[in-house]
């Protein structure tokens, strides 16, 4: 049978697809990323189920449970929080997992990144605003290539979603001062979608502070640009001058 890595979502059990739930409910062998997983959604298990933290296994040990459970034909799935193609280390597993000939399936799911657009209720592409948002991290443990350090992409100016960094705070806002001017609003969002959710909003001057005073020192995204501001431009999509293949302007 197949390994699924599965996108559970930001942390609201409601977040899943119904295609990660689905497969939730079948699964012989859950392993889940226990140190980000809201344990909420190991509910959806059947009775049954083996289920395991990957929060203390290293990637051979997680390998050889998909292994011996593919081999026994079990349904395994590999519960990532958010959307797995975010900084959830899965390529590696796939790779291992090909190299093996162990077929799998990714499953994609709300990035925590979405789930705080929504809760500030900001859409990240405003026309005259910015129309592209950059997703990075700064670098910790795990380094980051130079030429995407947050002093180069502070240079565009446009949306910017950065995760993995508010423990440092006030190193990702002197390195972004570089870029923008003082006065660009910030947010961060504490565990987005989660009962105890929080938003902190400010600018570049006063962010860091403010998050200290919170005490917020991870599970949390830091957005950055105009488009907190929520003052876009109208769409032409909707303008009624406007023709597109759907719909006739006036
Ligand atoms: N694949 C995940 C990200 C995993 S990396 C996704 O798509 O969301 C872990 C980082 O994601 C955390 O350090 C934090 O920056 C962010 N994160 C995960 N869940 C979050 C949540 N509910 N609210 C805010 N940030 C979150």
């Amino acid at each position: 049978m197949k390994v699924y890595f599965v996108g559970a979502g930001p942390g609201d059990p409601c977040l899943i697809t119904v295609r990660g739930k689905s497969l939730l409910e079948e699964a012989d062998v859950i392993i889940y990323a226990g140190s980000l997983v809201n344990p909420r959604l190991l509910d959806y298990a059947r009775e049954g189920a083996r289920i395991h933290n990957s929060a203390s296994m290293n990637l051979e040990e997680m390998v050889k449970i998909m292994e011996e459970s593919a081999g026994l034909g079990e349904k395994v799935v590999r519960l990532h929080t958010g959307d797995p193609g975010l900084y959830g280390a899965i390529q590696e597993q796939i790779n291992l997992l090909e190299a093996k000939n162990i077929p799998c399936e990714v499953v994609p799911g709300v990035s925590s990144m979405s789930a705080a657009g929504a809760s500030l209720k900001r859409e990240f592409t405003q026309p005259g605003v910015s129309q592209s948002l950059i997703v990075t991290r700064m670098e910790g443990r795990t380094p980051v290539p130079s030429e995407e350090s947050l002093e180069s992409l502070s240079q565009h100016r446009g949306s910017l979603c950065i995760f993995l960094s508010v423990q440092k705070i006030e190193e990702v806002v002197s390195k972004l001062s570089k870029g923008y001017p003082p006065h660009t609003p910030v947010a961060v969002v504490y565990k987005a979608s989660w009962p105890e959710e929080k938003i902190i909003q400010g600018d570049l001057a006063t962010i860091a502070k403010k998050v200290k005073e919170e005490g917020i020192e991870k599970t949390a995204l830091i957005l950055v640009g105009d488009f907190l501001k929520g003052e876009g431009e109208p769409s032409l999509l909707y303008d009624s001058s406007f023709t597109h293949g759907y719909r006739r302007g006036e």
